[in-house]
């Protein structure tokens, strides 16, 4: 049995709480709950009360010797962090690329070259699991560093089944083994395999015939993935793995309109995805139909700017009615980074979410986007007691103050991890 741990006095204690349950939008995304002078009292890696530092003091007083207590010294507690897309487990790295792209290449010119997602794909594949596990705890523990306490990982650089499966396996031992939370996406079609070029429709079949049904078997992912671009797969492609893979008790999400306008967006309402991811190019009617349908926008400022590209047009997703959550994108060619307090600061300044947005959109939104809403993304009782203590009085400051890690302490399910 853990000592429970008393937090106080926290200036603003963000606790994310709403009356609105589900993916927010609109005005519902500026409300975090702020509790001024808040206090938590953790047990058993839950959270057991909220409040001021007042009211707990009136109830847990009598207990607060068997307590480790916290004292906040007037700073910022929130959720901890969620980063709901990143491509987190993959084998070898690709620095050199960053110089080509600077040098004017283009990044569907290097993957055609047989660079990009082919070169991480070569080199996943020629790794062993050991491997795989070893260079990602790196990774994530430097997601804890930066407040994040639970990211989604998503397979897609094997392309065969041995390869996706020994991805999706790696994420099961880190799950098991690591503090972070890892949920689990199946992503075969993340790229065309060299093999199958001009084949498409083939490694489509083969996918659905072989790949869904061993991964569905080993209860390996909970959500299915696919690239749908121009030179990679159409809608109608995309939109047969999707409704295969919900057959196997799969949930879609899509990557869409990241590099042209394609119709993602306009398909992810369609099938019902949980999320449309990217959207740099989202059409109007796009945005209309994820607004109706209730289809979270996962957007990703840092591979918009790392790219050099425009970032999504967030403001108006917002505007219209579109839940949007933020998340790094964490993969090795276009966002190598764990920093989810950069993301935070790139939505204001890219995409022109206000500071309390962006951190509802990397918080509770994000949450939603992987299915987390009722354990984590807020602070409320029952929940995990994932928390972020920062070095900031507030979280206008915490977004002011940019490209700087301002965790100052970190707890997973009631542990301190940092
Ligand atoms: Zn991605």
């Amino acid at each position: 049995m853990t000592k429970p741990i008393w937090i106080k006095h926290a200036a603003q204690l963000a606790t994310l709480a709403s009356d609105v349950k589900g993916p927010r939008s609109k005005e519902a995304m500026s409300d975090l709950g702020i509790i001024e002078d808040g206090s938590l009292w953790i047990e058993d890696g839950i959270i057991q009360a909220v409040g001021t530092t007042k009211e707990l003091e009136k109830h847990y007083s009598k207990r607060g010797d068997e307590a480790e207590i916290v004292n906040a010294m007037n700073h910022l507690v929130t959720p901890g962090l969620v980063d709901p897309h990143t491509h987190v487990v993959y084998g070898g790295s690709r620095e050199h690329e960053f110089e080509m792209r600077l040098q004017g290449a283009a990044y569907m010119d290097i993957m055609n070259a047989g660079g990009g997602i082919h070169a991480t794909t070569r080199m996943t594949r020629e790794a062993t699991e050991d491997e795989l596990f070893e260079q990602t705890i790196r990774r994530l523990d430097s997601f804890l560093a930066h407040g994040v306490t639970t990211v989604e990982g998503k397979s897609g650089y094997g392309m065969n089944l041995e390869t996706e499966l020994k991805q999706l396996r790696v994420m099961k031992r880190l799950q098991e083994q690591h503090m972070i939370d890892i949920v689990p996406t199946f992503m075969g079609a993340h790229a065309v395999p060299p093999d199958f070029k001009e084949r498409e429709d083939e490694f489509v079949d083969y996918l659905i015939r072989d790949m869904l049904p061993v991964i569905a078997e080993e209860k390996l992912a909970e959500f299915n993935d696919v690239f749908c671009e121009k030179g990679v797969y159409t809608p109608e492609q995309a939109e047969r793995i999707l409704e295969a893979g919900k057959h196997f008790g799969l949930i879609p999400k899509i990557h869409a309109d990241e590099i042209e306008s394609y119709g993602g967006a306009e398909l992810a309402a369609k099938i019902g995805a949980i999320s449309a991811e990217h959207l740099l190019k989202a059409s109007e009617a796009g945005i209309q139909a994820m607004a109706k349908s209730g289809t979270i926008a996962c957007l990703l400022p840092a591979t918009a700017l790392y790219l050099r590209e425009q970032a999504a047009q967030g403001r108006k997703m917002i505007d219209e009615g579109v839940a949007v959550a933020i998340s790094t994108d964490c993969n090795p060619g276009s966002s190598p980074t764990t920093s989810m307090p950069l993301v935070m600061n790139l939505a204001c300044i890219s995409m022109r979410l206000t500071p309390a947005e962006s951190l509802t959109a990397a918080t509770y939104n994000a949450a939603c986007a992987i299915n987390r809403q009722e354990q984590v993304g807020s602070l409320e009782v029952g929940k995990l007691a994932d928390i972020v203590l920062w070095n900031t009085k507030s979280y206008q400051e915490l977004q002011y103050l940019f490209g700087v890690n301002h965790v100052k302490s970190v707890w997973k399910k009631g542990v301190k991890v940092v």
